[in-house]
């Protein structure tokens, strides 16, 4: 019998994410994404890692093929709930902010695939304004799906960035251009040798100083040289400047740095409900 049931990963960078099965849901993967997805990773090939974002997805599409994007946002309210941090309930009494912040990162493996899916995640992030939400996606080639991600990407405790490489920018900067004012651009850095010559003149018309975070290609301590470019951010996880934090009472490098989430998640202050 096939299980069902949502369940998030936490993981040493990110903390809380939520992952889908990439064969299935990564609908704008480029050759170079999908050589160098860190998916590949031991760590994300172990049977139950890849059985959960099997039954992460069957479970999606059940529930929305059952109630649509209401009934799966009912239970994606349940899975954000459960990554509250630790302190939340002291926080809550004693009226301070909580050690670490209320963050989920959506698609540490996989990306949105259908409009459907990105609607659930709308309602129910809208739903938890003190929880902070941020995704990368390749899936902005067709209109109406880019539209949906669009007003997810506009809520104000969600960040959505569009993510490039040399094979997709051009794409990539056409949908940036339709919305600059929500998204935000993030680069798969290959080396400077192999990167597409038309690629970093094209963010300069339509971006500024360190406003593309930029991930040098990586495999574990190994990573392509950073370019230095006045428009590029580069991860400083990815530089080695934070340690994977195992620890999940402590700030993971995301929660630390917050380069990519949105503004004023360092900390979460929890409003107490009266
Ligand atoms: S730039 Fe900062 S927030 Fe973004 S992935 Fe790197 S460490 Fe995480």
């Amino acid at each position: 019998m096939e299980e069902y049931g949502l369940e998030l990963t936490n993981n040493s960078k990110a903390s809380w994410a939520f992952s889908l099965p990439r064969s299935a849901t990564c609908v704008g993967a480029t050759e170079l994404c999908r050589s160098v997805c860190y998916g590949n990773g031991v760590r994300y090939q172990t049977a139950g890692q890849k059985a959960k974002r099997q039954r992460n997805l069957r479970t999606v599409e059940l529930l929305l093929s059952r109630g649509g994007p209401e009934l799966l946002a009912q239970n994606l309210l349940s899975l954000i709930d459960q990554a509250r941090p630790a302190d939340w309930l002291a926080a809550s009494v004693t009226g301070k902010p909580t050690l670490t912040p209320w963050s989920i990162r959506l698609h540490d493996v996989g990306d949105f695939h259908k409009i459907s899916y990105v609607n659930a995640w709308w309602i129910a992030a809208q739903q938890r304004s003190q929880c902070s939400f941020w995704f990368y996606t390749r899936s902005f080639a067709n209109n109406d799906l880019f539209d949906a991600m669009t007003e997810l990407a506009s809520l104000a405790n969600c960040r959505g960035w569009l993510s490039i490489d040399s094979d997709n920018f051009e794409s990539g900067l056409l949908a940036y251009a339709r919305r600059p004012d929500v998204w935000k651009l993030a680069l798969l850095q290959e080396a400077e040798e192999t990167l597409s010559e038309d690629l970093l003149p094209a963010l300069d018309k339509y971006t500024s100083a360190k406003q593309v975070v930029s991930f040098p290609v990586h495999r574990g301590r190994y990573h392509a040289p950073p370019i230095k470019h006045r428009n590029l951010f580069t991860c400083p996880a990815v530089l080695g400047a934070y340690k994977l934090e195992p620890d999940a009472r402590k700030r993971r490098p995301c929660q630390a740095c917050a380069f990519c989430l949105p503004a004023a998640s360092t900390t979460t202050s929890v409003e107490v409900q009266s």
